[in-house]
């Protein structure tokens, strides 16, 4: 390599090294042009509390729920199809598919994966329920050739990666839907704060549970008394309870300015936690990578997911690596 090329190298290899730890970080805040906050309530899988405990409560307080079921002559549930129907004609009900028997679809082939996701016609259309627009993970497990199949099925889908959805997020993520979990009967403070701090921010939050006072794999999600203090306090707030497909397509309509600021921020900070003594800005970087590879090639960016902790490795070694076999005093010693 020529000394010049040797110099480039070493730079490019400092500034790739070095320049996720500055402290700071550029951040996109979104300002829609409506600020009232959307909340939509989605329950997953099917358990009697959704007739005994839950469609009591939507009565009373005048409101929709998206629940997201699989085919129930497949799975074992508590909930039938004929439990469904009931449900659905209340017309408090919207049904979103949840694959044909729940597997974690990453794990199938692209056929079965395919099955698994387009499976809903056939029951939808026996029990007389309108056709599912939106699509939930099993699992909350997905990668890009997920997101691709489901894209050509659903105009949406729910994940299990927590947090509000903005405006932007809705637009530019719809198969990636974010949701607020609710588990271990948490204090209902807990979920008040989130829509506090959301209010008047034009955001989308997406509650996500299984059942209202009934075990879920040994836990109880939520009494049925703090869902309805819960769901009492929601109607009192400058927000509006919708239907899933309802928010997302609010969502859709409206319209957002973007501002850029750099803000403070620790670059040693563990913002997820992963098996190596890697800052966390790397592995985000690594992601994002993973992220515009599987947006051309998701099969590739499949591959870049499941082996992410060894390729982010390697690159970062091979930076190294290049820094230091082209360092000034090496290039020295050649010429
Ligand atoms: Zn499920």
């Amino acid at each position: 390599m020529t000394p010049k090329g040797a110099r480039y190298l070493y730079w490019i290899s400092i500034i790739l090294l070095l320049g996720p730890l500055l402290p700071f970080r550029i951040e996109n805040t979104y300002f829609p042009n409506q600020s009232q906050t959307l909340i939509a309530f989605t329950i997953d899988d099917g358990y009697t509390s959704w007739i005994e405990s839950i469609n009591p409560i939507l009565e009373k307080f005048n409101l929709s729920i998206t629940a997201f079921i699989n085919d129930l002559d497949a799975v074992d549930r508590d909930l039938t199809w004929n439990d469904v129907e009931k449900l659905s004609k209340t017309g408090r009900w919207e049904f979103g598919w949840h694959s044909t028997n729940h597997p974690d679809l990453v794990r199938l082939t692209d056929k079965e994966e395919e099955d698994q996701i387009s499976g809903f016609s056939e029951s939808f259309i026996k029990h007389s329920l309108s056709r599912p627009e939106t699509f939930c993970y099993p699992y909350g497990a997905y990668d890009f050739t997920t997101m691709l199949t489901t894209e050509k099925y659903f105009s949406a889908a729910r994940t299990v990666n927590e947090g509000p959805n903005t405006v932007y997020w809705v637009q530019k993520h719809p198969m990636e839907i974010k949701v607020t979990r609710i588990y271990q009967d948490r204090d209902i403070d807990f979920y008040k704060d989130i829509v506090s701090e959301n209010l008047n921010k034009g955001t989308f939050i997406v509650f996500y549970l299984h059942a209202v006072g009934e075990p879920v794999a040994g836990d109880i999600e939520i009494t049925l008394k703090n869902f309805e203090e819960l769901m009492e306090w929601l109607t009192k707030q400058n927000t509006q309870i919708v239907s899933f497909s309802q928010g997302l397509n609010e969502m859709r309509n409206r319209n957002y300015q973007m501002k850029r600021n750099i803000r403070f921020d620790n670059p040693l900070q563990r913002r997820y936690t992963s098996t190596l003594p890697i800052p966390s800005r790397y592995w985000e970087l690594s992601f994002g990578l993973a992220r515009f590879i599987g947006k051309y090639n998701p099969s590739i960016g499949d591959l870049y997911l499941k082996y992410n902790t060894f390729i982010t490795s390697f690159i970062l070694f091979s930076l190294l690596l290049c820094m230091y076999m082209s360092r000034p005093s090496r290039r020295r010693t050649k010429t």
